[in-house]
């Protein structure tokens, strides 16, 4: 499948563009795009022939919602083939393998939505917030500083058009001793929590944390959508 849907599609990469000094957004192009079945919220495996070795192929989550004309992937550099893509050649051969994952509006159950990010885990939560979808939203963006918040003014912008809430929650947890995703801050910051699809994206420990605040706050499993950014 996946060698068929690169022949089919003939990825390219069509931009790279920088959004901090450690973090870079790579647009990919190719053809028949809208008949690529990818969903916002959804991953893939990328490839980048000839940049780097064929065997090394690391997940990114779509950063924009598909489309039909174009993919983009929002990285941050933590090795080397992550710190690499900065230096992506346009026009290079992409390859790429999914989209998997379900972390997508297709699970929803409810009619207003939380959405819980952590640091780079904003990207699959910035490509939902694109999606056409209805009721109320509100977004928890857990980063160490304002300066270190990704795609932030994306993210506020589509936030705005949707008439929802931003909570940049800004610092960090081990210095200030505040726990943001603890059951009592959570329910202070959404009262209705337990009445909202959650969907939660960030690295293991602060999933970890949502999702304990979440059920000492008896939201349904159902309900809770969890993305986590550690590789096992
Ligand atoms: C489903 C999924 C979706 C993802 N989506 C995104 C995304 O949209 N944007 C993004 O920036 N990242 C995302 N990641 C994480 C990303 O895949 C890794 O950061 C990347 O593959 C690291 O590759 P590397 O070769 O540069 O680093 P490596 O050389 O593999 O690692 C370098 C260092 O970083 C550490 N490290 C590697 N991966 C992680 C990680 N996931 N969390 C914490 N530390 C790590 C390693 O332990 C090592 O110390 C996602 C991960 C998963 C599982």
């Amino acid at each position: 499948m996946p060698l068929w849907r690169n022949a089919r599609h003939r990825f390219r990469v069509a931009a790279v563009v920088p959004e901090s000094p450690d973090v870079v957004s790579v647009y990919v192009t190719g053809r028949h795009l809208d008949r690529l079945p990818a969903r916002a919220g959804q991953f893939c495996f990328w490839r980048f022939p000839g940049h780097q070795h064929w065997w090394l192929a690391n997940p990114f989550s779509l950063s924009a919602a598909p489309d039909g004309r174009g993919l983009r992937l929002t990285a941050k550099a933590v090795g080397g083939a992550s710190a690499a893509l900065r230096d992506l050649p346009v026009g290079g051969r992409a390859f790429v393998e999914g989209p998997y994952g379900a972390f997508t509006s297709l699970h929803r159950t409810r009619p207003g939505v939380l959405l819980i990010a952590g640091g780079v885990g904003i990207t699959p939560v910035r490509s939902m917030l694109e999606e056409r979808t209805s009721g109320d939203v509100v977004v928890l963006y857990r980063v160490r500083s304002e300066a270190d918040a990704v795609l932030l003014d994306e993210v506020r912008q589509l936030v705005d058009q949707r008439g929802g809430r931003l909570h940049l929650l800004t610092g960090r947890t081990a210095r200030s001793g505040v726990p943001p995703f603890a059951a009592g801050s959570l329910h202070r910051l959404v009262p209705d929590v337990t009445d909202r699809d959650v969907y939660v994206c960030g690295p293991p420990a602060m999933t970890a944390a949502v999702l304990a605040g979440l059920r000492e706050l008896r939201v349904p499993a159902r309900q809770v959508h969890a993305e986590r950014f550690g590789l096992a």
